[in-house]
C-alpha cells in the first residue's frame, strides 16, 4: 500500500510491479554498456523452400547474453533499445554481423547454395535517415550482393506509412534488396494498401498456422489462409510462413501454397554453425 506522508513516496501497492520495473529500468541504462562489451549475440533460424525441403537463407534474431539474467529474447530488450533509441547502433551491429555470417557462409559452404539472410528492422530504424547509405555501405562493405538480403519490417511498423517513410525502403527494394512484411495478419491488414508498399515478401504470423498444428484443422483457418496466399501471388508476392512447428502443419500449408517456411518443426533459432549441418542433412 502506498504510504502518504512523510514515507517512501515512490512504494506502490503492487511489489512485482515494482520489480518488474526496476529490472526494465536495469537492463535500459545496461544497454549501451553492453554493446560495447558485445554481450548481444545472433542466432540464426533456417527459412525453408517448401518446394525441395533445401535450406535457402536464415533469420537473424539478435538474443543478449546479460551477466546477471542469462540469455535474454528480444522481446525483453527491443522495446527498450526502441525506447533509448540505442536501436540504432544496435541494429547497425546486428546488420553488419548478419550479412557478414551471410557472405562467409556463401564463401565457405557452397553445399548450402547461394544463402540469404534475413535482418529485422524496428520502426525507429525505418525512421533513421542514415539507413539506405548504412545498408548500401554494409553490403559494398562484405560483397554480399543486395539480392542476397532480406529486410523485415513488421505490419503495423508501416500502417498508415506515408511517402516519406516508404521513399528509404523504396530506394533499397530498386537497389535489389527484398523488403518483407513480417507478422502480416496481426496489425490492422489493410489488403489494398499492400499495392502501395515496396514489398516482395509477405510473412504470414504464426497466429494464423497455430491452428493448423493438429489434424483435423477448422475449414476456416484453411479459407483464410488460401484467400490470403491467393491474394499475395496475385500481387506477385512470395508468402513464408511462420511458427511451423509440426508435419501436418508444414503439409498442410505446403498444400495451400506457401512458398517458404520457418520454425520449429524444421529447426529452432541456432548459432551459426547449425546451419552447416542442416544443409548436410537436407531440413526435411
Ligand atoms: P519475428 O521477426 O516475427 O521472429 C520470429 C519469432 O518467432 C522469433 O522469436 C522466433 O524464435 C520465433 N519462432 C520461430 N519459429 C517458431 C515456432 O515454430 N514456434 C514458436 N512458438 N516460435 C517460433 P524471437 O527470437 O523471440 O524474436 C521475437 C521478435 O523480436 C522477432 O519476431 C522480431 O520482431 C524481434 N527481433 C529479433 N531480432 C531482432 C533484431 O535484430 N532487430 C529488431 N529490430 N527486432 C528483432
Ligand atoms: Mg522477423
Ligand atoms: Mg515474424
Ligand atoms: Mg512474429
Amino acid at each position: 500500500r502506498a504510504k502518504s506522508a512523510g514515507g517512501n513516496r515512490y512504494e506502490t501497492a503492487d511489489p512485482e510491479a515494482d520489480a518488474r520495473a526496476i529490472t526494465r529500468h536495469g537492463l535500459t541504462t545496461a544497454l549501451p554498456a553492453a554493446l560495447e562489451r558485445g554481450e548481444f549475440f545472433i542466432e540464426y533460424q533456417p527459412l525453408v523452400d517448401m518446394c525441395d525441403g533445401k535450406v535457402h537463407g536464415a533469420e537473424a534474431l539478435v538474443r543478449w547474453c546479460h551477466p546477471q539474467h542469462g540469455v535474454l529474447g528480444p522481446d525483453q530488450f527491443i522495446p527498450l533499445a526502441e525506447h533509448t533509441g540505442l536501436i540504432i547502433p544496435l541494429g547497425r551491429w546486428v546488420l553488419q554481423e548478419a550479412v557478414r555470417q551471410a557472405r562467409y557462409w556463401q564463401e565457405h559452404h557452397a553445399d548450402l547454395g547461394p544463402v540469404r539472410i534475413n535482418v529485422n528492422l524496428s520502426p525507429t530504424q525505418l525512421q533513421h535517415p542514415g539507413l539506405v547509405k548504412e545498408t548500401v555501405a554494409v553490403l559494398e562493405g562484405s560483397g554480399l550482393a543486395p539480392g542476397s538480403l532480406c529486410l523485415e519490417v513488421t505490419e503495423s511498423a508501416l500502417i498508415g506509412a506515408d511517402e516519406g517513410l516508404l521513399r528509404p525502403l523504396r530506394q533499397l527494394a530498386e537497389l535489389g534488396v527484398d523488403i518483407a512484411l513480417d507478422d502480416f495478419g496481426t496489425g490492422y491488414s489493410n489488403l489494398a494498401n499492400l499495392r502501395r508498399l515496396p514489398v516482395s515478401i509477405l510473412k504470414l504470423d504464426r497466429s494464423f498456422t497455430k491452428g493448423m498444428q493438429h489434424l483435423p484443422v477448422d475449414p476456416v483457418d484453411l479459407k483464410i489462409v488460401e484467400g490470403i496466399v491467393s491474394l499475395a501471388h496475385s500481387l506477385e508476392l512470395a508468402v513464408t510462413v511462420e511458427g511451423v512447428e509440426t508435419g501436418a502443419q508444414a503439409d498442410q500449408l505446403r498444400e495451400l501454397g506457401c512458398d517458404t517456411a520457418q520454425g520449429w518443426y524444421y529447426a529452432r533459432p541456432g548459432p551459426p554453425e547449425k546451419l552447416h549441418a542442416l544443409s548436410l542433412a537436407d531440413a526435411v
